[in-house]
């Protein structure tokens, strides 16, 4: 078995409460590794060593196209770890193999572009209403920054989070899930071998209501960045409002897929199946509420079934498999749940709905995708967010029906619009109330493309120039070039 520790101030280091935390391989079901459970001593000691890099020289006065090219170094090493890293992943998050290796190759970019973004943070000069005064803004780092993370794709969240805040200038400490905290750790030796300065960088594992807690409340922390879920991110939300800690929100979603009689069908039928059965379902976006328009909703669901009865479910390390295991007992047990409330309510199980075993797959937690048909928005399948492979089939008439229930959701991360039509197209993009709608495709992304949610989605954007801002406080400067004051006790 692996034994990990917390990285702090540049090495690796035992926790204070000597217990630990097991990561549970979802495929085998076996122990595969401990990961140390922090508590708020090491969260305390993580966040001083981040402070005193702050203020340190070697990381403050660093040039921001020096620190432009730590990143760049770091990139090339995540390349270089790319299979390493993306088997670690899937040790612990279950997810596909072949998924995790993409997104390990792509995640280099978050690296570059922040990289490069780091020297062109600029602050205007303004053409200020006064004869005697030169104002300009500039852009400063926040401070340290916790970053905490959900456990579907730890890796990715310290790109999108830690990219900015580092391009920035400020330093961070990383809380990742307690399920899937084995790579973070790995992840912060690369770090120290591209070159940041010790403490620049810090992970903490450790269970959310203590290490996430911890930093959350800790008076040192400038902003708390959190992906996780609606209920976790309102509570953090709360508590760093106690110390007015800026903050972003990547909460969870109940996305419509919309698909229109007029749209490649074919096409369709598979944005459909990836945007749900991707991942097994546990991704933010998921596709869970697949709106079809009633003239075709029978042909429609020919083609998505013919797809969905080809999906292999198995190892994810192997090429083949389609759909892996759910990464948590905790969360096979919630999907499971949520199966049969949906057959309670009255929705009709069209295909799956089963829990089912794979050959070598000790850990039982395998779902069939599932498909519901005949979903009316009221019913909780269609409401609430599942981080699964379940999908609710929902039927509308026209445009206006299928925006009413595409938005009539307390969520707004993703949607999906499937048409031929450019004028439609255009009209769902700006009625629909999400952060991302994507047409005629679903699940892409691209470290250029600001990604966040509206409603209870969450707060904040990361990825693109929008995300550094995220990361940075403005100051306004007003130098006088006045000779002489004028009355002191009135102001002009
Ligand atoms: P979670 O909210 O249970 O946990 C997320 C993280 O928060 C973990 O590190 C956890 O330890 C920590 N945490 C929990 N309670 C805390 C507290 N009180 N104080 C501080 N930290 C705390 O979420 P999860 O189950 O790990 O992830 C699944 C959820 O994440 C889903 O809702 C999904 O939609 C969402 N998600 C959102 C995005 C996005 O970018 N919008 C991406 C992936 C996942």
């Amino acid at each position: 078995m692996e034994t990990y520790r917390l990285f702090i101030d540049g090495e690796y280091v035992d926790s204070t409460s000597g217990k630990w935390i097991e990561s549970e391989d979802p495929y085998s079901g076996e122990v595969w590794a401990r990961v140390p459970s922090g508590n708020s001593a090491d969260v305390d000691r993580a966040v001083a060593a981040a402070k005193r890099a702050f203020e340190d020289p070697s990381w403050a006065e660093l040039s921001a196209t020096a620190r432009g090219k730590l990143m760049w170094k770091l990139g090339d090493l995540i390349n270089e770890n790319a299979d390493r890293l993306a088997a670690l992943e899937v040790r612990d998050n279950g997810k596909l193999f072949a998924e995790m290796k993409a997104q390990m190759l792509y995640h280099p970019e978050w690296w570059y572009y922040f990289g490069g973004l780091a020297d062109k943070i600029e602050g205007s000069i303004m053409p200020i209403d006064r004869k005697d005064a030169f104002s300009y803004t500039l852009y400063e780092p926040l401070g340290v920054v916790g970053a905490i993370t959900a456990w579907n794709s730890p890796l990715l969240f310290i790109a999108w989070k830690c990219a900015p805040a580092l391009a920035a200038g400020n330093t961070v400490v990383v809380k990742p899930s307690e399920f899937t905290s084995a790579s973070s750790l790995e992840y912060a030796m690369l770090v120290k071998e591209a070159g940041f300065p010790d403490g620049v960088f810090n992970v903490v594992s450790g269970y959310g209501a203590q290490a996430g807690a911890a930093l959350v409340d800790h008076p040192d922390v400038a902003k708390i960045t959190f992906t996780g879920s609606d209920l976790s991110g309102q509570k953090i939300y709360e508590n760093a409002a106690r110390s007015i800690k800026h903050i972003s929100l990547e909460l969870g979603g109940k996305s419509p897929n919309i698909v229109f009689e007029d749209a490649d069908l074919d096409m369709a039928a598979k944005g459909a199946v990836s945007g749900i059965f991707g991942a097994s379902g546990q991704t933010c976006v998921a596709g869970s509420r697949l709106l079809v328009q009633d003239s075709i909703h029978d042909e429609f669901m020919d083609r998505l079934l013919d797809l969905a009865k080809n999906a292999r479910i198995g190892n994810p390390m192997d090429k083949n498999t389609h759909v892996g295991p759910i990464t948590t007992r905790q969360q096979y047990e919630k999907v499971i749940s949520y199966i049969e409330i949906a057959k309670e309510e009255g929705a009709e199980l069209v295909f799956g709905g089963q829990p089912c075993t794979v050959p070598g797959g000790a850990g039982d937690q395998f779902v069939q995708p599932t498909i519901f048909t005949n979903v009316s928005n009221d019913m909780r399948i269609a409401q609430e967010e599942v981080f699964g492979p379940v999908l609710s089939v929902l039927k509308f008439k026209d445009e206006d029906e299928a925006i009413q229930i595409g938005n009539d959701v307390v969520y707004g991360l993703a949607a999906g619009v499937w048409t031929r039509d450019i004028r439609r197209a255009m009209r769902f993009t700006k009625a629909l109330k999400a952060g991302t709608v994507w047409v005629n495709t679903y699940r892409a992304f691209s470290y250029m493309m600001p990604f966040g949610g509206m409603k209870r989605s969450g707060l904040g954007r990361e990825s693109g120039v929008a995300a550094i801002r995220e990361y940075l406080q403005v100051k306004s400067v007003w130098l006088s070039t006045a000779t002489e004051l004028p009355n002191p006790f009135i102001i002009q």
